[in-house]
């Protein structure tokens, strides 16, 4: 590509940030629908509202937000969208008159997969496993999309206990139920979707399934793990073992990349597009 006076620039702010794969995700999509575009890394060690700031002054046209400013930017932004704000976390922002408005693309990421996938939620009785940042976002999705029962299942129930509160107050009803990882026979009796949303089985780990207990995948029809590397995780071998059919995060990544990026250039992305950026993104990953 040609960069000119015309060249908009787009970035992602985290800390770390050298291992991202958005650069990837955004300069391909530039390429291919031909937009006068660059993406790139801005590492933030400190002082981010110096940063949203200083963004905003240089007209950056559009920011993803990563670890660990997920929350924290919700203080330097002008407006944040309704979903966003319930989730408590957000991603992507896209510039408005007065400064940021933040939204949260990762979960709608998530779904978007799992419709690709043919994964539905409506009136399904979730398992997830976690209740970190990651967990809790997917219980509020569940919750959105009608699901029909919860289960949190993490080490410490205190976390699980937490994300099942607060759900059930915006619900108004007992929707999460929180439960204690190693009490998953109390889950007997019947199938679950499953997804799993624990950073156990992340590469280098990758020997490791956060429940090891082969009688456990006994009780999921279907596994969705949001780690993506590597391709098949511990987790996912396990649910394929016991007769389920499994999927990793990697088009949940594509796809909060792919809402971001129309959120910023008023596009829509065919699924051809998006099925060629996830076999590049595989390429990155040798997967
Ligand atoms: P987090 O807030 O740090 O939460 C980590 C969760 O994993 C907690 O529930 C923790 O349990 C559990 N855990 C960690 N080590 C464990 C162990 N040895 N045994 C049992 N439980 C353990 O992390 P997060 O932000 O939610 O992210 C979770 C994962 O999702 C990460 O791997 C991240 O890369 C992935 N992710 C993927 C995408 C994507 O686009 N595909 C997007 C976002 C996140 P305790 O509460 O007991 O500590």
């Amino acid at each position: 590509m040609t960069i000119n006076g015309h060249t908009k620039t787009l970035g992602v702010i985290g800390c770390p940030i050298a291992h991202t794969l958005s650069p990837l995700i955004h300069n391909l999509l530039a390429q291919i629908l031909d937009h006068n575009l660059v993406y790139v890394p801005f590492l933030v060690e400190k002082d981010l509202e110096s940063a949203i700031k200083g963004a905003r002054a240089l007209q950056i046209s559009g920011l993803n937000i990563t670890i660990p400013y997920k929350t924290e930017v919700l203080k330097y932004v002008a407006e944040v969208d309704d979903f966003a704000q319930k989730i408590g976390a957000v991603n992507t922002l896209v510039p408005i008159e007065n400064g940021f408005k933040a939204y949260n693309t990762d979960i709608p990421g998530l779904y978007r997969a799992m419709l690709s996938d043919g994964v539905v939620l409506k009136d399904e009785s979730v398992i997830i496993l976690g209740a970190g940042g990651a967990a809790r976002s997917v219980a509020m999705l569940c919750m959105e999309k009608g699901a029909d029962k919860v289960y949190i299942l993490n080490r410490t129930l205190s976390k699980a206990q937490a994300i099942a509160d607060e759900v059930n107050v915006l619900k108004g009803s007992e929707l999460v139920v929180p439960i204690e990882i190693m009490d998953y026979k109390k889950l007997a009796g019947r199938k679950y979707l499953c997804i799993q949303a624990t950073s156990v089985g992340m590469h280098p780990d990758v020997d490791s399934a956060v429940i090891e207990a082969t009688e456990f995948y006994d009780l999921v029809h279907t596994g969705y793990d949001i780690v993506y590397n590597p391709c098949e995780t511990k987790f996912m071998s396990l649910v394929k073992a016991h007769g389920g059919q499994a999927f990793n995060g990697l088009k949940m990544l594509l796809y909060q990349g792919i809402i971001a990026y129309e959120l910023w250039n008023d596009v829509e992305i065919s699924d051809d597009v998006a099925d060629f950026v996830l076999s590049k993104l595989k390429e990155e990953l040798n997967l």
